[in-house]
């Protein structure tokens, strides 16, 4: 993939008119039809509610099921964003949501957006965090708003759910009803990286949350199931925001063979039960780039051609479908989805901090496949579980201040 490293200044001096281009190809396809029916929506819509801060001309907008908000298809997930400037470049580009969460870089994640939120009007911008259940639950919704500076977020997530049971557990709902009460958070949700239907039926079950944000890419195996369960969710107002668009950013550990994520998010955005999407962004380039997507999702032949290279030279990719179906084939019962995550932090985004937070969270032995002679797995993706759980293990041994 050709890089242009474009940082702030080239961002500012090329201006976004320059940087937004047509598809040379010009050859619209299906979702050509759906273009025509965002832009049909917008217009009815141009009068009605206005997104935080206003619209940007071109931009293609949705709204967040019955929270009523606007938002723009493109969002940006900081995860992996330690750039205050950048994130500035996309609040100034029209991008106004920003996805965060209690445990990115260890909480300066959260203080990094608190900078630059500093001095902006609160009704420019829209923000979420996301904490883990747990005893602390509501003492770190506190410090996550201390560190944002905020006296509330816009949406709190109630992260990383997998299990129709957690969504419903009374002490969750309590927390989260409470939170929302407080006014501390405007709208709340779940987060959820495996067996998403489930989590997105319990959400519907629940009657309280407002927002699911799930993982959703083109390398999806169950995707009918899923679409099915968002469709549902979408018909009784919930709001639907994607995560994982670009199903790990390479399709090898050695990043030689990226991933066309342009053309990835495009293919997420084409579900029009989605309202927007949280893709991460560390460089000036991919945020032209996603500037492009928000006014233009139609996919070009040779970017529907590229989301089929994993297929066409059978490359395993570094996304986890995060199916589990390999759990119950390990007898040690590994947490095998949460580790090829960590992977997928580690090699796709090379953000070793997060995947080391991941791995110790996990509590494994050095060792955790001790034992097994040969390993019992059969992985949807035909990933080498045993290879790949092995080699992310050794990051716990790594002392966590070596990754700032
Ligand atoms: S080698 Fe590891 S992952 Fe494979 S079955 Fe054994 S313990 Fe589970
Ligand atoms: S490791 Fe393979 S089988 Fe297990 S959850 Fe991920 S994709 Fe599914």
């Amino acid at each position: 993939m050709k890089k242009s490293a474009l940082n702030r200044r080239d961002f500012l001096k090329v201006g976004l008119t320059g940087l937004v281009t047509t598809g040379a190809t010009g050859l619209l396809l299906a979702d050509d039809k759906k273009k025509k029916q965002d832009t049909k929506k917008q217009a009815a819509t141009a009068s009605g509610p206005q997104p935080p801060g206003g619209r940007r001309e071109g931009f293609i907008y949705r709204t967040l099921g019955r929270t009523g908000v606007v938002l723009p298809v493109v969002s940006m997930g900081v995860m992996n964003s330690d750039n205050p400037e950048l994130v500035r470049a996309a609040l100034d580009s029209g991008l106004v949501h920003l996805d965060t969460a209690h445990g990115y870089q260890r909480g300066r994640n959260e203080e990094i957006i608190g900078q630059v939120l500093k001095g902006r009007p609160r009704d420019s911008y829209f923000i979420a965090t996301k904490v883990r259940e747990g005893e602390r639950f509501l003492e770190m919704v506190d410090i996550s708003l201390q560190r944002l500076g905020l006296e509330y977020v816009d949406i709190l997530y109630l992260h990383n759910l997998s299990k129709r049971d957690n969504v419903l557990a009374e002490e969750n709902l309590k927390v989260m009803e409470q939170v929302k009460k407080s006014g501390k958070a405007r709208f709340i949700g779940v987060s959820t990286h495996s067996n998403e239907h489930e989590v997105i039926r319990a959400a519907l079950e629940a009657r309280i949350y407002d927002v699911v944000l799930t993982a959703y890419n083109f390398r999806k195996e169950n995707i009918k199931e899923l679409d099915a369960a968002m469709a549902e969710a979408a018909a009784a107002g919930i709001g639907l925001v994607a995560m994982k668009t670009m199903a790990g950013a390479f399709w090898d550990k050695q990043r030689t063979q990226p991933i066309n994520t342009k053309a990835a998010l495009k293919w997420a955005m084409q579900n029009p039960n989605l309202t927007t999407s949280i893709p991460g962004m560390t460089t000036f380039d991919q945020l032209k780039s996603n500037l492009e997507v928000v006014k233009d999702l139609k996919l070009t032949p040779e970017e529907l051609y590229d989301l089929k290279m994993g297929e066409t030279q059978n490359l395993a990719g570094l996304y986890c479908q995060g199916c589990e179906r390999c759990v119950p084939q390990c007898p040690k019962a590994l947490p095998i989805p949460e580790m090829m995550r960590a992977y997928m932090y580690a090699y796709g985004y090379k953000n070793l901090a997060a995947a080391h937070e991941l791995v110790s969270s996990l509590n494994l032995p050095d060792n955790p496949c001790a034992g097994c002679s040969s390993c019992s797995v059969n992985c949807a993706l035909k990933f080498d579980v045993h290879d790949r759980l092995v080699d992310i293990n050794r990051l716990k041994s790594v002392p966590a201040e070596f990754f700032g």
